[in-house]
């Protein structure tokens, strides 16, 4: 699959719910949440059916994520019939970790390859200021989903003034486990985005200021820049999609949980497959036109910002 720039196109994301359990401030308004009519989320069917139509047409990695995914009943079921289907080198979820210690079993015996974990602060206050869940239910699910033995990211979204002094501690949890941790720039996207003008801080700010050895990024089709500590047995990464745009390689379409293809994070376009599907016409059309219309690039910089909330997007 190629889209109008020809960039591959291996790579789908599926949101699975746009509700969620927590309230990260960068990413859901505390109140006035906007929900998808439950009759308008498609069904594990028919998010079956057009996995499979674009693994036929190359793409081999997945990634369910959310709103939160694991609070969708039957996930467990979905991810087995997605594992079973050979041509997914890559089946991935993205989580905030607070019911992994109920399903991580479940999910590695489903077929999951790894997760990654959306994890802020290592301070309980500030974690329930930030996400209104509480910490001590994801850091067991991580312990819990290490000893299933799922591959770990640990996703750490970068606030100026909430976790830059914590940085080290992030660090550090590195060191004893193979355990990546991630740096990601705060993007802002839909009606929290004045948050994220006013708490971004540079990855590079980060870099500079901690001494951390780079090394070789072996998946060239991953933005992020690694590194390691002396010693450790996890890496670093940094993924900056504000201060140094990768979008000349991006290699995602997006599918949000009412059935419509997004084939840019950053913008409002999107292709609704829902409808014809539901009318039982081809959606290979729908599909060919999500690709032909993916941008080239975002333009945060410039000042532009999407309409939706990033969890009825999934990140
Ligand atoms: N609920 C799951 C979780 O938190 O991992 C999955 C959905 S969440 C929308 C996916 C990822 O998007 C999380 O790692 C979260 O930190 C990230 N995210 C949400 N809003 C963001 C923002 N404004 N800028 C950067 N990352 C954001
Ligand atoms: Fe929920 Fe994930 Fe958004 Fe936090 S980042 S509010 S956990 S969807």
């Amino acid at each position: 699959m190629l889209d109008g720039f020809n960039r591959k196109i291996n790579y789908l994301r599926i949101s699975v719910t746009d509700l969620c359990n927590f309230r990260c401030k960068y990413c859901m308004p505390e109140d006035g949440v906007c929900k998808i009519n439950r009759e308008d989320i498609l069904t594990y069917e028919e998010l079956y059916y057009i996995t499979h139509l674009f693994v036929e047409g190359g793409v081999d990695k997945v990634r369910i994520t959310g709103g939160e995914p694991l609070i969708r009943k039957g996930i467990i079921h979905f991810i087995e019939a997605l594992g079973h289907i050979e041509k997914i080198k890559d089946l991935a979820m993205t989580t905030n970790g607070s019911y992994l210690k109920k399903y991580a079993k479940d999910l590695k015996k489903a077929g999951l390859d790894r997760v990654n974990i959306s994890l802020d602060t290592l301070n309980p206050k500030t974690f329930k200021k930030l996400t209104k869940g509480d910490l001590k239910d994801v850091l067991e699910g991580i312990d819990v989903a290490f000893d299933e033995g799922l591959k770990i990211k640990i996703n750490t979204v970068l606030l100026k003034g909430i976790n830059d002094d914590e940085i080290n501690n992030f660090l550090n949890l590195t060191m004893d486990r193979d355990i990546d941790v991630r740096f990601i720039e705060v993007m802002p996207i839909g009606p929290v985005a004045d948050y994220a003008k006013e708490k971004f801080i540079s990855g590079d700010e980060i870099i500079k200021t901690h001494n951390l050895r780079k090394i070789e990024n072996d998946d060239i089709s991953s933005p992020a820049k690694l590194y390691k500590l002396e010693g450790s047995r996890g890496r670093i990464g940094f993924i900056e999609p504000m201060s140094h745009n990768f979008c000349e390689n991006c290699n995602r379409m997006r599918l949000t949980a009412d059935g419509k293809l997004k084939p840019c994070l950053h913008s409002d376009s999107v292709v609704d497959i829902k409808t014809p599907l539901r009318k039982g016409e081809d959606i290979r059309r729908y599909i060919d036109e999500a690709m032909s219309i993916k941008p080239l690039r975002h333009h945060l910089l410039e000042g532009e910002s999407i309409e939706s909330a990033m969890n009825s997007i999934g990140g």
